[in-house]
């Protein structure tokens, strides 16, 4: 099955052979050589917590800091996220890294919250949200868009399309599992559609390999995969209690784990073309 290239227009690496390079801020950069890495927790749960993170792993060569204001949870009644305050919290750490941060929107009508933010992602559930799509299109601003649940690479680039379509062609794409039915992962890693997007499209793409296993130990050996996939860069959920984390506890590294994981893809990169 191949891709319908006449479909993607903005997004196709045939109107722009070279790769686009995303500067989200504080000199990092995702694409082209660049091999990017964004850590932290799922969710902003304290300052202490959020702080903590940060400190360790930008010590450990993270690039950009993640964690959710805004969670969409499958039950209404887990954790939803600190909301505006968990905003403030991550621009405290921001302030004290100087790591640029990456979070989640999931409602347009909260934007004002997110003029500081460095990267907005776009979840797997809204991906096909094309009003959220396009409202994003028309900010100056980088949009990590997640791959959905149950979307085809296809649908993935029109979502894509969307946003580009609007005139905001700072898109970075990010595989991160899709369900098949295997149920001892929490998703199954697609890994083989990041030489097929790359060879499709121009934007970065990234690989979260946390939310596609949903199992910490798995997470080292799908990062070093994902470099050899030839993907752009990684996001890893990293937490400094995972036993106690109030989300994706499950999923999440310790910091001394990242450690390890960051110093072995300082080793790999290199052989993939890639500088970290
Ligand atoms: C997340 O990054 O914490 C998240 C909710 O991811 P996804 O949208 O990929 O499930
Ligand atoms: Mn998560």
């Amino acid at each position: 099955m191949e891709l319908k290239e006449k479909a993607f227009k903005s997004v196709s690496r045939k109107n722009h052979p070279g790769d686009t390079v995303v500067d989200i801020g504080g000199g990092v950069k995702i694409g082209g050589e660049n091999f990017t890495v964004i850590a932290g927790p799922c969710s902003v749960e304290s300052e202490a917590q959020i702080v903590e993170i940060a400190k360790s792993v930008k010590k450990s060569g993270a690039h950009a800091l993640r964690g959710g204001a805004f969670k969409p949870r499958s039950s209404p009644y887990a954790f939803q996220g600190l909301k505006a305050l968990g905003m403030e919290y991550l621009l405290e750490a921001k302030s004290i890294t100087g790591l640029p941060i990456v979070t989640e929107i999931m409602n347009i009508a909260h934007i004002g919250l997110f003029a500081d933010v460095d990267v907005i992602q776009v979840g797997a559930r809204n991906m096909q949200n094309f009003e959220l799509l396009k409202e994003l299109g028309r900010l100056d601003k980088p949009i990590l868009l997640k791959r959905g649940l149950a979307n085809t690479v296809q649908e993935f680039l029109m979502s894509a399309e969307y946003i580009m379509s609007e005139g905001n062609g700072k898109v970075i794409l990010c595989e991160r599992g899709i369900r098949t039915f295997e149920g001892v992962t929490r998703n199954t890693l697609d890994l083989s559609c990041i030489p097929l997007i790359k060879e499709a499209t121009h934007l970065p793409v990234i690989v979260d390999p946390s939310h596609a296993t949903g199992i910490a130990r798995l997470v080292a050996p799908m990062s070093y995969a994902s470099v050899a996939s030839g993907a752009d860069g990684l996001i890893i959920e990293v937490h400094n209690d995972p036993e106690n984390a109030l989300c994706d506890g499950d999923q999440s590294i310790l910091p001394s784990e990242f450690e390890t994981v960051s110093r072995k893809i300082k080793d790999i990169a290199g052989l993939f073309g890639k500088v970290y």
